[in-house]
């Protein structure tokens, strides 16, 4: 039974299906929303869980995590960012379960995650789907076997908002088709997103994903066209952004820079 609790429901683990449960890190700020969500994923009747993403290095967190769990069988990482991996040792250590991701670094006593890969653990099946665009190394993972199909989309789609490309290897272009992805295979999915709340469609939240690039893409087109091409990414951010606050200028001047680069490849 899903619970009633609302988005963040902090120090607890909150029920979002019968097979979904998400704990949220008490590390809210502009880039993480409320906190990143730790998701405990296992089929009704199971002991055994799969835990994805540790979040931050946080010893009130695991302990939530580790009471709210049984038996933690596998932990997996949507992608490298710091939120979402630094507590993977501590996790490691309390519940001896292998930590697996796309980058070796981040597996614990198991191999990196393959394209595509069929994983099997807490009575599901998941399924690893790359999703490069917000880093080279995110992936989402497709729960089709549940009552509700799901789709752990990382911060790939948050739960409200949009999300920001990295500056060293996000790259919109691979976002793009990304989104493109879900528009095409997971309409129906519902988003269990590395941040904020639950979505109910998949194929939705990623066309306004899409919608909202490509708009900014105009914008950035034209902002050039006013600037010149040598324009910096700050003086596009400051006419670009102007409405948007100050404090998200850093994060947006990264994915200014991210549409450069598209614009640029494809000049
Ligand atoms: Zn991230």
């Amino acid at each position: 039974m899903a619970s009633q609790l609302a988005h963040p429901a902090y120090g607890m683990a909150r029920s979002v299906t019968e097979h979904a449960a998400v704990i949220v890190a008490r590390n809210p700020g502009p880039m993480t929303l409320e906190g990143t969500n730790t998701w405990l994923l296992g089929a009704p009747g199971q002991h055994g869980r799969i835990l994805v993403d540790p979040g931050p290095m946080d010893e009130q967190h695991a302990e939530a995590i580790i009471a709210a769990a049984g038996t933690i069988e596998l932990i997996l990482i949507t992608h490298r960012h710091h939120d979402h991996t630094a507590g993977i040792d501590l996790l490691a250590e309390r519940t001896g379960a292998p930590v697996r991701a796309r980058l070796p670094e981040h597996c614990r006593d198991a191999a990196p995650l393959g394209e595509g890969e069929e994983l099997r653990a807490g009575g599901l099946e998941l399924t690893v789907l790359p999703a490069p665009g917000h880093t080279a190394d995110s992936i989402m993972l497709a729960v089709a076997d549940a009552a509700v199909p799901a789709l752990l989309t990382g911060d790939t789609i948050l739960g409200r908002g949009t999300t920001v490309l990295d500056a060293t290897d996000g790259d919109l272009g691979d976002y793009l088709e990304t989104l493109g992805s879900i528009i095409d295979r997971h309409s129906g999915h519902l988003v269990l997103p590395g941040h904020g709340p639950e979505l109910p469609d998949a194929a939705t939240a990623a066309s306004d994903y899409r919608a909202h690039r490509l708009h900014r893409l105009d914008e950035v087109r034209d902002a050039l066209r006013v600037l010149g091409e040598g324009a910096s990414a700050r003086d596009i951010v400051e006419r670009v952004y102007a409405a948007v606050d100050r404090s998200l200028w850093g994060a947006a001047e990264s994915s200014v820079l991210a549409q450069l680069d598209y614009l640029r490849d494809r000049a």
